[in-house]
């Protein structure tokens, strides 16, 4: 079976040779293990951290080891009682077109219930990162303004479409015109500000919203937040979720030139990370679940074929070539 190393730590924007594409044999199965045939891949912004040799809230890849991301994956084999033949099964696995786990480490999910891909999306860690991030640290009140960077993205149009059903005005800011058109034609969004074609970012960020900005769900950070970040009101709350203008930077920018901002409108900054509200995510797939079935939430994807392409398109993140979940179909 084919395995995706990782073959360097990427030095600022990660590039095809920083990966590997290694054959070897499938081990033989052991009790209470599964043999997996992948069917999706995951590919997120979050993964160019685990690249690098630096302390952070999950350990760092190793070098000449499998990436490992999201996956879906069928048992072609099982020597568990919980799995058969057949089954679907989510959770973290390697980049491998076969691989061998342990059943206790993959959840079995119904195809039935909601298309194989979604388990990685909206009801997965994208959709629950939107969820929670919005509700517990935005504190979101009817009427409010929320402002979505990332606008677009996996988690952008989720958390724009549940700001819209909690009744708020909605602003999103993304990379491309035609990412501006879907977001307000499919996903709700009310006014979008195209960052790139757009040249007094904080200007216009306030004219779209006359009543300033009262929660600002940050996808990128970087200059682009700090044009919102000049436009909150008393009492905002700014939810710090991704930052990935700056994960390709060398050296960080420095700037404190919006911490006035912040103390004079009295406001919160909160950073977070989704494993953050592990006890809580059955509760928020159960609210996902809910409402896409309702048909109050929509999703997009952007489904790339073929293991080969899974290093690309983790590349093409970074040039916003994605709108919403960016996947591979293996
Ligand atoms: P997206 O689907 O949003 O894909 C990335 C998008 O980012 C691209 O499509 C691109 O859109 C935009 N982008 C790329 N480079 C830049 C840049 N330099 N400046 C501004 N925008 C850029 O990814 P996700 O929805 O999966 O993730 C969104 C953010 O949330 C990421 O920062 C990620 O790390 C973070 N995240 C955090 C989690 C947590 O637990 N805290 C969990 C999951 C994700 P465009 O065309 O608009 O530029």
């Amino acid at each position: 079976t084919t395995t995706i190393n990782l073959k360097n730590r990427p030095v600022g924007t990660p590039k095809l040779s920083d990966f590997e594409f290694i054959t070897s044999e499938v081990p033989e199965l052991k009790e209470g293990e599964v043999l997996l045939k992948t069917t999706y891949v995951s590919v997120d912004p979050y993964l160019r951290g685990r690249m690098m040799d630096a302390e952070s809230y999950i350990e760092p890849f190793e070098l000449d080891k499998p990436i490992v991301s999201g996956c879906v994956a069928e048992v072609i084999e099982s020597k568990s009682s919980d799995l058969t033949t057949g089954d679907f099964v989510t959770g973290m696995m390697e980049w491998k077109e076969k691989q061998v786990v342990d059943a206790k480490l993959v959840k079995k999910v119904n195809p039935n219930h909601a298309p194989l891909s979604a388990y990685l999306g909206i009801l997965g860690m994208t959709g629950l990162t939107a969820y929670f991030g919005l509700t517990d640290i935005g504190k979101p009140k009817k009427g409010e303004t929320l402002v979505v960077s990332g606008a677009a993205g996996a988690v952008g149009t989720v958390v724009g479409q549940i700001g819209k059903l909690l009744g708020m005005r909605v602003v999103g800011i993304a990379g491309t015109d035609e990412k501006i058109n879907l977001i307000k034609s499919d996903y709700g969004y009310d006014e979008g500000i195209n960052y790139k074609t757009t040249e007094n970012m904080t200007q216009v960020i306030s004219e779209a919203c006359p009543n300033g900005v009262d929660v600002y769900y940050d996808n990128v950070g970087g200059e682009i937040s700090e044009a919102v970040l000049y436009n909150i009101n008393k009492f905002s709350r700014t939810v710090v979720c991704g930052a990935i203008s700056v994960y390709n930077k060398t050296e960080l920018p420095k700037s404190t030139s919006v911490q006035p901002f912040l103390i004079k409108k009295s406001s919160l900054m909160k950073g977070f990370v989704i494993f953050d509200y592990k006890d809580r995510h059955p509760e928020g797939i159960k609210q996902l679940a809910e409402w896409l079935q309702e048909g109050k939430l929509k999703y997009e994807e952007t489904i790339v074929e073929g293991f080969d392409n899974i290093p690309q398109a983790f590349l093409d993140l970074f040039e916003g070539k994605n709108k919403g979940k960016m996947l591979v179909k293996v």
